[in-house]
């Protein structure tokens, strides 16, 4: 039997010992790395084993991926501007250099290894600015309040709906039920970064999707796929990638 394929899996939340609750003969607080579990939940259910990743040190990267046969980026904060070389907008939100650092770092060491890639909110962002592209830091500045993109809902809820594109992983991989997306993010992809087609928008024109077209999957999705059950052939995906299965579906034109 094939062993489970192991995708890597970041935390791209820390907690301050201040936001912490300590429980009565708990540990005294610290800094917490945070991850929803519905991340690692949805990986295993796709048939991969998950394997969640602190921000490590440079030099630890090389050695990780040497083991693992695929990499998750989940949502988190908003990323700072420094790591693609623009000033901080006033509306920018809490960030955490540490962890933009290390996933900037093991983005460009995945694409050096041609690993597959499935970027999540935050992750899709990471994905684009990793690979020398921009964002947009308010996302009310460029498309308005028309649609909300941060919705108060619960996850399991879409709330708006995106075009996808003729071609493509993500059309093809979600059915109808797929083009119903929930939506939890204050910034989204502006420029696009190297070798990445968008693939779904929202209906006021903000990024909902890139990937890049080729052999290789390399996909990133604004919305929260791992709370929305029709969205689980995107993680199935990423588990037959990362066996190095064929491709069960065509890439994007
Ligand atoms: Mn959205």
């Amino acid at each position: 039997m094939r062993p489970l394929p192991l995708i890597a899996l970041t935390t791209a939340e820390l907690r301050r010992p201040d936001d912490v609750r300590q429980e009565e003969h708990g540990e005294p607080p610290r800094i917490e790395a945070a991850l929803g579990l519905s991340y690692p939940e949805a990986i295993e259910r796709a048939g991969g084993l998950p394997v969640i990743l602190p921000p490590l040190r440079p030099e630890g990267i090389s050695a990780l991926l040497d083991r693992v046969d695929a990499l998750c980026l989940p949502g988190g904060p908003d990323i700072h501007p420094a790591t693609y070389g623009a000033a901080p907008h006033p509306e920018l939100g809490p960030t955490e250099p540490r962890v933009d650092a290390f996933e900037h770092a093991l983005v460009r060491a995945a694409d050096r290894r041609g690993l597959p890639i499935l970027g999540i909110c935050r992750g899709a962002q990471m994905l684009n600015v990793a690979r020398g592209g921009t964002l947009h830091q308010h996302l009310p500045d460029v498309v308005g309040e028309g649609i909300r993109h941060r919705q108060t809902e619960h996850g399991s809820v879409p709330t708006h709906r995106i075009e996808v594109a003729d071609r493509g992983r993500v059309p093809q991989l979600l059915g109808y039920a797929g083009r119903e997306v929930n939506s939890f993010h204050h910034q989204a992809i502006a420029e696009l970064g190297r070798d990445l087609v968008v693939t779904a928008r929202a209906q006021d024109g903000t990024i909902e999707a890139v990937e890049q077209p080729g052999e290789r999957f390399v996909v990133g999705v604004q919305w929260h796929a791992e709370g929305l059950r029709a969205h689980l052939p995107l993680f199935q995906q990423l588990v037959a990638a990362a066996l190095g299965g064929a491709a069960l579906v065509a890439e994007a034109g």
